[in-house]
């Protein structure tokens, strides 16, 4: 079981697992083709993103943590959707503003071998208006012979051209080494608030509701205007007092902005909405309760997960629902959610301002299970009582046992079991149960990895 190892080079650097997620973040743009995604590729050391070969195919992950000389940035690869040649230039505009709104430094790729296109000279127009610090890369500069081409990029008024390629790997040292350099020392993106302000993502598809709740918070509490000591005033974010506490509402720009009905929209908000949860602390993914679920809020569940989040449900249109589409609704709850039975769930109208009061304290009970601690004493009485009572099944005339356990870290709580021997992924399962049985963690996913001692 091998991906029990790979986890665990993660869970050795305690260090990562508990620092807190304010690093910078760097976006990668350019036209169809140029190579961007090769690019990511490279700078990751592997092929995690995928080269996409079908046109229009959306990518799901975007953003991936990297290394480089010491420093950790966030990469953004913004180049998943691929427009049809009609809309161009509609398309990569977005992206680029999308990229500028979400990232402190931005990595713009061109086609050396085609040279700067029109469409790459409204991207740089801009791009410069934003005044966001910009590495050009000059891409496909396979060889020396195309350092001609790359200089030619100078023309475009963004500085030194970076020659690279992607695909070889030629300049990219050069071209990371530029890409720390252009960025600020403090991120203003992912910064981290004062203590005791915390940062909230409302997410969830289009229409469930969530400008409306944000309105209604907003609208019903104090919004704070004074800055509070310390917080930048990002202007996509806002700072709302709720409950006796300060929350930043993140990016509630990308939440009050109306959908254009361009193609491609749908990948942007999936963009946006992973940047957000990846800012935030607690996720309130919003679902409709008077629709059908859908893939779309699995999704967004989903990745609210993976990202290691605390989330709270909030079921919204409550005021829409009647007996017959309520016992369906949990039924629908029950079979589509399974990912998060540990959220706490609000049923909530934004509209009615029904139980909007029930929101602030079911995100401050995920985040205190996001930032348990659970005593070692503890946690090891618990791991011998489940040897004793439950211990694995012997598979191959071996039984693997757990010696003990640690807590590695938090947000989200994270354990290491020191086993001899892989444990099946459904006895881990059940370890995990007994976690959750015993400490809580409402509101928490837990990560639960395994060293085997052989
Ligand atoms: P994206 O649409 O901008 O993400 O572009 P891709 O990364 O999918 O690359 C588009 C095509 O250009 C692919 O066929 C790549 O193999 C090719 N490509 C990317 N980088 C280089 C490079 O440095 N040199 C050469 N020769 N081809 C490249
Ligand atoms: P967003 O796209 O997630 O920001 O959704 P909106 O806040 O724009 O809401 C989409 C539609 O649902 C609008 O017509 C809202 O008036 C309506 N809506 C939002 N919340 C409620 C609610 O609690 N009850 C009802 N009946 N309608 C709602």
């Amino acid at each position: 079981d091998d991906t029990d190892l790979a986890v665990l080079e993660g869970a050795d650097d305690a260090g990562a697992l508990d620092e807190d997620e304010a690093r910078p973040v760097v976006a990668v743009v350019g036209r169809p083709n140029v190579g961007k995604s090769t690019l990511v590729n490279r700078v990751l050391g592997r092929r995690e993103a995928v080269v996409q070969d079908v046109p229009g195919v959306t990518r799901d992950r975007v953003s991936y943590p990297v290394e480089w000389a010491g420093r950790r940035f966030t990469l953004v690869d913004t180049g998943g959707w691929d427009a049809k040649v009609q809309g161009l230039a509609a398309q990569v505009a977005e992206q680029a503003e999308v990229a500028v709104e979400l990232a402190d430094a931005v990595v713009l790729v061109v086609d050396a071998t085609v040279g700067a296109t029109a469409v790459d000279e409204a991207v740089v127009r801009m791009l410069r208006r934003s005044g966001r610090p910009v590495v050009l890369v000059a891409n496909k500069v396979d060889d020396a012979r195309g350092e001609a081409d790359a200089a030619a990029l100078w023309s475009l008024g963004l500085g030194e051209p970076y020659p690279v390629s992607a695909l070889h790997g030629r300049g990219s040292g050069d071209m990371l080494d530029a890409v720390l350099r252009a960025l600020p020392e403090q991120t203003a993106v992912g910064r981290p608030d004062p203590a005791g302000v915390r940062r909230v993502a409302l997410v969830g598809r289009p229409n469930v509701g969530k400008s409306s709740m944000l309105n209604a918070l907003v609208g019903s509490e104090r919004v704070v205007v004074d800055d509070v000591a310390g917080t930048t005033r990002d202007p996509v974010d806002e700072l709302v007092e709720l409950g006796g506490r300060t929350w930043r509402f993140v990016d509630t720009a990308g939440i009050r902005r109306k959908h254009r009905s361009s193609e491609g929209a749908d990948y942007y908000a999936g963009l946006r909405t992973q940047a957000a949860i990846e800012r935030a602390e607690v996720a309130v993914v919003l679902v409709d309760a008077a629709q059908v679920l859908t893939e779309q809020d699995v999704r967004v569940v989903q990745g609210a997960v993976d990202a290691g989040r605390a989330v709270v449900l909030a079921v919204n249109k409550w005021d829409l629902v009647d007996d017959e589409r309520r016992r369906y609704l949990e039924r629908e709850l029950e079979t589509e959610l399974v990912q998060v039975p540990w959220a706490p769930r609000v049923n909530v109208s934004a509209r009615t301002g029904r139980h909007l009061d029930r929101l602030v304290p079911a995100m401050e009970r995920a985040l205190t299970s996001w930032e348990t601690r659970v005593p070692t004493g503890r946690l090891n009485a618990l791991i011998a009582e489940i040897v004793a009572a439950h211990p694995h099944p012997v598979r191959g005339g071996k039984q693997p046992r757990i010696l003990y356990a640690t807590q590695a870290g938090v947000r989200p709580p994270t354990f290491v079991l020191f086993t001899t021997g892989f444990l099946e992924a459904g006895y881990r399962r059940f370890v995990e149960r007994r976690l959750r049985e015993t400490f809580g963690f409402e509101g928490s996913p837990i990560e639960v990895n395994v060293r085997a001692r052989e």
